[in-house]
């Protein structure tokens, strides 16, 4: 808390000497621009700096990171033995490390390395992207709060900064319990346009996405949208992993490499079975429900047929009795057989459906769309990653990271974790989805299943 009380008072003091300054600002912003220019030339010379260069975060800053207590560390070695070795030409502190000899200002390779925002500032952006607060209002709100000018793209680079750290700062949680998995896919709009579009997908197109082990068909024409596909799974706790897969061709990787090492203690997996889904819990051995995504559609015409033929109603429990055994709505695999009482009593005692994570989807799909407005697809890790980050902050502590104090520790965190240290190259060069162009047969693949299913709808044949 004392962090706080002595900002409160750094704040008041720049206040008061503010108030002394404004007669002096006044005239300072009468000058023209080239007059301007001019007086911080002649003050860059005879302060021997650079004004535009500043590289480091204010002193304010430093003085806030010190009382933290947090070390300087060594971003060449990531040694914590370091020694102070005078100052920059900016008068910045320089250290030298003994373990490699070079020398290095504090928070180089960090997240703030290069900007000379002020903590508050930082702690504000942090704020900001939790929320995914409008850029407008951003830039509203850094004008009249915080006496900083920033253009919308400036802020956005910012937030892409920030979510990417959290992301490598909070890695994703192991799945335990009863697991549920399944794909989610988010299309591009109209020809040209980068927003993203949530329409679920038709069935054959899923169908298609699958066959081609998550391929994303890009440049397809006005009415063949671009598609990203993210697999997702929550566990019995509410914990989620997901995973956008997709990447272009000669890189298609099955569900157990992506997504395998956010499996724990897997108790049941349940999903809409999928071949690499069962093929993963076979390999695992892990028992596995599966429930087929035209059960619903089945039922309904199970109870139809029945109307028709006896002029009598049965319930959707009767068809799902007379059903069983067939496989046809839903079983389980790698577990024994039981009785049809004994399966309906398992599902409901162990939660073995698909509810949660439609539900996650759906969720994901609104946020998205709200959010991502205007915003690149190659950016959709991003905001996928932070959401996901959110959600689960929110069940480790019974609320989303919503105030400032919640920014203020997760921005201590991303200075702070692995050593004071996240690499700026290890951010840059974080994967972020590469759309690469499809091939001819594959185009054609989906131009055929289009056709296809449009024959489908038009003849109400079914298969
Ligand atoms: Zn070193």
């Amino acid at each position: 808390m004392h962090f706080r009380k002595s900002f409160q008072q750094y704040k008041a003091k720049k206040k008061a000497e503010m108030a002394t300054q404004t007669e002096l600002e006044l005239q300072f912003m009468a000058l023209s621009p080239n007059e301007a220019q001019n007086l911080l030339s002649k003050y860059e010379k005879t302060h021997n700096t650079n004004i535009s260069s500043t590289v480091l975060p204010t002193d304010g800053f430093m003085d806030f990171m010190n009382r933290q207590g947090l070390r300087v560390v060594c971003p060449y070695c990531k040694n914590f033995s370091v020694y102070k070795h005078g100052t920059t030409a900016n008068g910045k502190p320089r250290y030298r490390c003994n373990s490699c000899s070079k020398t290095f200002t504090p928070f180089v390779g960090t997240l703030v390395q290069g900007s000379s925002l002020s903590w508050e500032i930082w702690v504000y952006l942090v704020y900001i992207t939790l929320h995914s607060t409008p850029l407008a209002q951003v830039k509203r709100e850094l004008e009249q709060d915080y006496d900083t000018f920033m253009t919308e793209g400036t802020i956005l680079a910012y937030r892409h900064k920030i979510q990417k750290a959290i992301i490598k700062c909070y890695p994703m949680p192991k799945l335990s319990g009863v697991v549920q998995v399944d794909e989610t896919y988010f299309r591009e709009g109209q020809k040209g346009s980068r927003n993203l579009i949530n329409v679920a997908p038709t069935a054959i197109e899923k169908r298609v996405a699958r066959t081609q082990q998550y391929t994303i068909p890009s440049k397809l024409g006005i009415n063949s949208p671009e598609f990203a596909c993210v697999v997702t799974g929550i566990d019995s706790s509410g914990y989620i992993a997901a995973v956008v897969t997709g990447l272009g061709k000669g890189s298609s990787q099955p569900f157990e490499e992506y997504f395998s090492e956010y499996l724990g203690n897997v108790t049941f997996l349940c999903s809409d079975g999928y071949e690499a889904y069962k093929r993963y819990a076979e390999n695992m051995a892990i028992p596995h429900y599966v429930q087929k995504s035209e059960a619903r559609e089945l039922i309904k015409r199970a109870k139809k047929d029945y109307r028709e033929r006896y002029k009598v109603e049965i319930t959707d429990n009767v068809v799902r009795q007379n059903l069983y055994g067939s496989r046809q709505l839903d079983y389980i695999d790698n577990y024994q057989t039981l009785p049809y009482n004994r399966f309906e009593e398992l599902k409901r005692e162990k939660g073995l459906n698909l509810d949660r994570i439609d539900s996650f989807h759906r969720q994901l799909k609104r946020h998205i769309n709200k959010n991502m407005c205007g915003v690149s697809t190659i950016y959709l890790p991003l905001y996928i990653g932070l959401y996901v980050f959110i959600h689960n902050w929110n069940i480790e502590h019974k609320s989303a990271p919503s105030s400032k104090a919640d920014a203020e520790q997760i921005l201590i965190n991303l200075l702070t974790a692995g050593g004071n240290f996240i690499s700026r190259t290890d951010l840059e060069n974080q994967n972020i989805l590469n759309f690469s162009r499809p091939t001819t047969k594959y185009i054609n693949y989906l131009k055929l299943n289009r056709q296809h299913s449009k024959s489908i709808k038009t003849n109400g044949i079914h298969n």
